[in-house]
This record gives C-alpha cells, sequence and structure tokens, in this order.
C-alpha cells in the first residue's frame, strides 16, 4: 500500500484523537435505511481500524431522522465499555431519557451559532436554545456522562454570511459554562480558510477557554478542509472531527454536506508524523465495504487512490 513518506514536524501535536462521526452524521444523511446489522459491523470495523471516539448514532426523534430510529438496539449491540468511546447525539431531554435507558456514558448536544440556524434546526431562538440544553447538560453532567457540545455555522451561515469571531466564543462559552466538556466549532458550510480558522482559535484562546477542551469539525465543500487542519494544528488543536469514506458528503447525494473523510485526514498527519492510533489500510477496507453496502463509491480521495489498483 502506497503512504506518504514522514517527515515530521516538531512544532505540531505528536498525536491527535480523531473523533469518527460517520456512523450519525454520515448515514444520518442517507436516504435509504441501512439495516441495523451493517450499522453495527460498520462500527465495530471502524473501531478495529484503532478509532477510539466513534458517534454511533443520534437519539432525535425518529420521525425527524428515520434512519437513526433504530438507536436503542444498536447500541444495545456495541460493546459500549469496550476498548473506543462511542458517543451519541441527544437533541433534548426525552432523547437523554432515551440515551440514558441505553446505557449511553458520553453524550453530544447540536447547538448554534447563529439565530438563523438556531430557528431553522432546531426551531429556536438563540436563547432558547441554551434554556433547552441547560437541563440536558446538567442531568447527564449528574449521571456522569460526559457531554460534548456542537457548535454549528462557526464561520459562515447560509442566511447571515460571515459569523463574527465574537458571537462565536459567546455562544461556545455558555456551552462550556453549562458544563461541556468539549466543544466542537464547526465549519457546517465549508466556508472557513486557514487564517479564519486560526483567529477563531485565538479569539477562543483569549477568552481563556481551554484550547485543549476545542474539536474542530471542517467540511470540505471548498476544498479548504485540510488546510484548516494544518492551521489548527499550529493553533495547538489535538481533536479532529471526520466522517470514514466522506460519509455524508457524497456528490451524488442531494444532502451532500461535505463532511472531511477521515482517511485523507489520516494521510495527512500520518505524513506530519502525528500519531493518530489508526491502520489506514483496514479503514480504507472499511469504508469499501460499507460503499459497497450503500452502492456507491466513497467520495475520499484517500479511499479511492488506495483502493484503486495500482498502475503499473
Ligand atoms: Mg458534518
Amino acid at each position: 500500500m502506497t503512504l506518504p513518506m514522514v517527515v515530521a514536524d516538531d512544532t505540531l501535536p505528536s498525536a491527535v484523537t480523531i473523533y469518527e462521526v460517520g456512523p450519525r452524521d454520515g448515514l444520518q444523511n442517507e436516504a435509504s435505511i441501512v439495516p441495523l446489522e451493517v450499522k453495527a459491523e460498520f462500527v465495530r470495523r471502524l473501531v478495529a481500524a484503532g478509532l477510539q471516539v466513534v458517534e454511533v448514532t443520534s437519539f432525535v426523534h425518529p420521525r425527524w431522522v428515520p434512519q437513526l430510529a433504530d438507536a436503542s438496539e444498536l447500541i444495545e449491540r456495541l460493546d459500549l465499555r469496550g476498548v473506543a468511546d462511542m458517543p451519541v447525539l441527544v437533541p433534548n431531554e426525552r432523547g437523554l431519557d432515551r440515551a440514558l435507558a441505553a446505557g449511553a456514558r458520553h453524550i453530544a448536544i447540536f447547538a448554534s451559532a447563529t439565530e438563523s440556524f438556531a430557528r431553522a434546526n432546531l426551531n429556536r431562538g438563540l436563547d432558547e436554545q441554551y434554556a433547552m440544553f441547560e437541563p440536558v447538560v446538567a442531568r447527564a453532567r449528574d449521571a456522569g456522562v460526559r457531554v460534548r457540545a456542537y457548535l454549528s455555522m462557526c464561520f459562515g451561515d447560509p442566511e447571515e454570511g460571515a459569523v463574527p469571531l465574537d458571537q462565536v466564543v459567546v455562544a461556545g462559552g455558555r456551552l462550556v459554562d453549562m458544563g461541556a466538556t468539549q466543544l466542537s466549532l464547526g465549519d457546517t458550510i465549508g466556508v472557513a480558510t486557514a487564517g479564519h480558522v486560526a483567529a477563531l482559535i485565538d479569539a477562543f484562546a483569549a477568552a481563556r477557554i481551554d484550547v485543549s477542551s476545542l474539536a474542530m469539525h471542517f467540511h470540505d465543500t471548498y476544498g479548504q478542509a485540510l488546510a484548516n487542519v494544518l492551521a489548527s494544528l499550529r493553533s495547538g488543536i489535538t481533536t479532529f472531527d471526520a466522517s470514514a469514506g466522506g460519509l455524508g458528503g457524497c456528490p451524488y447525494a442531494k444532502s451532500a454536506t461535505g463532511n472531511l473523510a477521515t482517511e485523507d485526514l489520516v494521510w495527512m498527519l500520518r505524513g506530519l508524523g502525528i500519531d493518530t492510533g489508526v491502520d489506514l489500510g483496514e479503514l480504507v477496507r472499511a469504508s469499501v465495504w460499507m460503499a459497497d453496502q450503500l452502492g456507491r463509491p466513497s467520495p475520499s480521495r484517500v479511499v479511492n487512490a488506495l483502493a484503486a489498483p495500482s498502475p503499473r
């Protein structure tokens, strides 16, 4: 298998945690229902490839995301006390009830940095979203459950345009104050560029929010995701969200969101000598297997390059 030459940069972190979102963020965008056993096998293969954190499903109301209606059954089939950490998305208190009943030990909530997207996605204004999440976070923490907070539209919003840095820091700060232990800053529409990324991380640091509590969630819509990862590494970020095979970012799907492919991320980190614990060959095999289940090719450049017959 072709691999990049390793040329380490000792100004960058020596290890990175990949927060794998494929089974949830990726599959929730799939129109046709993926069988429960295929989902469980996909998660097992991702864990076997060395991914240490895999977000496996969402306890959103089945009416909104029928694809993930089997959240409780899926969790039952997985080993939540095994080698990998398996967080689940929880939209509200009802979702938390279901997640706790299923034995979840780590949840994620999904907030917005902009008023427009909070209204579009949560049917609530910014202040109302905090009111909705407060009891979710408090009850989860009381139950000894870790809480990650996604913050979407951190760089640009389809209706509001560029999002001011201060606005994002204030929104993120509210979630940290509430008790979120990790904040995932999402470039939901993929418009961030490297200087903007560095400026936002600096703004969080200036507000005394620990950079080690930040994760970055980039979309490759405009081809900037890896450049933005490199900028983040230079600013000390050590957790990155990515989706195996680029699931959720299929160019053939109308709902394309352009998730950064985990393989593309691992390839770059490997070349930089940054440890991820991931076996790239195993991961590519898992994504090719999943693409076969879905009946179409992965949009990941690295998956396609490595899975193709080698040229002679
Ligand atoms: Mg995403």
